[in-house]
């Protein structure tokens, strides 16, 4: 299989985002989680690896990052690009810019050139500036994330603080005058020094232009959000979308550790059985709040909940009394011990996951190495298959904090009638 697009993605849910945008765009993927060996054939046109580098340390993220791009050359990849949130999620340190200009030294590449604008979930980029829905990033819950909360909406600045390399952007304009256009604004900016090239894009169309001037470049590092992936991928696929594969059989559970207001609004209109985790209990018997989970989820008439998701002000809360990374570590730990106990004791085989960390966490713990696409269930996510470490085949699909309208906890289970 010849790797058209080989996407290194610095996290899980932004890895399944690109897996079911590009899918249904008509190029297959498949989503590897940590780098994989390099021989280990590929067996779609697009291989994500999704890494947990979003919030890594500096080094480590670079360093996987690059490891990533070695393994993908090795597989074949005709083009690299380096995945990072459509709300451009940094800080003023890393990780985008530092991962960028190791990646553009490694390939060779002249250099990179991407946008994060994905007008399908409300991301736009006009005049460098970024806007979720009608604010500026600056304006939007963004804002206030707790760990790379984004108060600068001009994406030249954000990334020119991340690198010492130039940074400019193409404005909206080349793109609605076509590919020829963005492609010759890139060469202009190049020719001027500039080594980071951003693309304003509000609409679908202007990253088709965006694509058009890049599909074919081979002296270019991408990158960007799964906006202009899709439209490589419209450009790349066989414009057929692949058929969704029924669910498999087995038990099904909703699992939430996103803090995310969509997730919070999702939480709150789940109209499900649910149990809410409580980070203090978990603190004082982990093994015991697991297995009361279990229990409830056994008892459970329909799909249940179990969810840590609760306000700003709970969570900060629970921070100062436990320390933000051991409240973290607790709702995870829970989270991803009680997904393992279900699947082993319960017979479940469908899990839905909300929130970033909480994804990759619940992944570790099953052991599953490779996502393959079952069905898009809602812009940026998909139901994915996957091999646990004991060969039961699973049902997951992890998703983003923002995403999914706020009936999503139970649409995403709609196809079952
Ligand atoms: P999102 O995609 O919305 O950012 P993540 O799962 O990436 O969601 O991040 C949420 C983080 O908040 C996780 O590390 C999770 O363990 C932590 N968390 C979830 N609920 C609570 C809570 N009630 N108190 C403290 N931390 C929490």
């Amino acid at each position: 299989m010849s790797v058209e697009l080989g996407v290194i993605a610095d996290d899980i849910t932004g890895a399944c985002d690109v897996a079911a945008g590009v899918t249904a765009a008509g190029l297959g993927a498949e989503v590897r989680l940590g780098v994989p060996r390099a021989d280990e054939a590929p067996t779609e046109a697009c291989v994500i690896v999704a890494l947990k580098s979003r919030t890594a340390p500096v080094a480590e993220a670079v360093d996987e990052s690059l490891r990533a791009a070695r393994v993908l050359r090795v597989m074949g990849a005709r083009r690299i690009y380096q995945k990072y949130c459509s709300t451009f999620d940094s800080t003023d340190d890393g990780n985008i810019g530092p991962a960028a200009d190791a990646l553009v030294d490694e390939l060779g590449a002249a250099a990179s050139v991407g946008t994060p604008a994905t007008p399908a979930v409300a991301r736009t980029m006009h005049r460098g500036h970024l806007f979720v829905e009608d604010r500026l990033l600056s304006e939007s819950s963004l804002a206030h994330h707790p760990l790379t909360p984004m108060r600068d909406p001009d994406l030249v600045r954000v990334l020119g603080r991340q690198t010492s390399r130039p940074v400019a952007f193409v404005p909206v304009e080349a793109a609605r005058a076509g590919a020829a256009a963005v492609a010759s604004g890139i060469r202009d900016l190049h020719a001027a020094g500039v080594r980071h090239v951003l693309i304003d894009a509000v609409e679908e169309g202007d990253l088709d232009a965006a694509a058009g001037a890049v599909a074919d470049a081979d002296d270019l590092l991408l990158g960007g959000a799964a906006g202009l992936a899709v439209a490589l991928a419209r450009r790349l696929g066989d414009g057929q979308p692949r058929r969704p594969v029924p669910a498999p059989p087995g038990a099904a559970l909703i699992l939430s550790g996103s803090g995310s207001e969509r997730t919070r609004a999702q939480v709150a209109a789940f109209r499900g059985p649910r149990l809410d985790l409580d980070v203090d209990t978990l603190a004082t018997d982990l093994d015991r709040a697991v297995a009361e989970a279990v229990s409830f989820i056994d008892r459970a008439r329909g799909v249940p909940l179990i969810s840590a998701t609760a306000d700003p002000a709970a969570v900060l809360r629970t921070q100062k009394q436990w320390g933000r990374e051991r409240a973290a570590a607790l709702v995870e730990d829970a989270l991803a011990a009680i997904a393992a106990a279900s699947i082993a004791s319960l017979g479940v085989r469908r899990i839905l996951v909300a929130g970033g960390e909480t994804s990759g966490a619940v992944a570790a713990a099953l052991g599953v190495s490779v996502l393959r696409v079952r069905r898009v269930a809602a812009p940026g996510v998909a139901w994915t298959t996957a091999t646990d470490a004991a060969g039961r085949e699973l049902d997951l699909c992890f998703k983003s904090g923002n995403f999914g309208a706020t009936d999503f906890f139970s649409a995403a289970f709609e196809e079952d009638g």
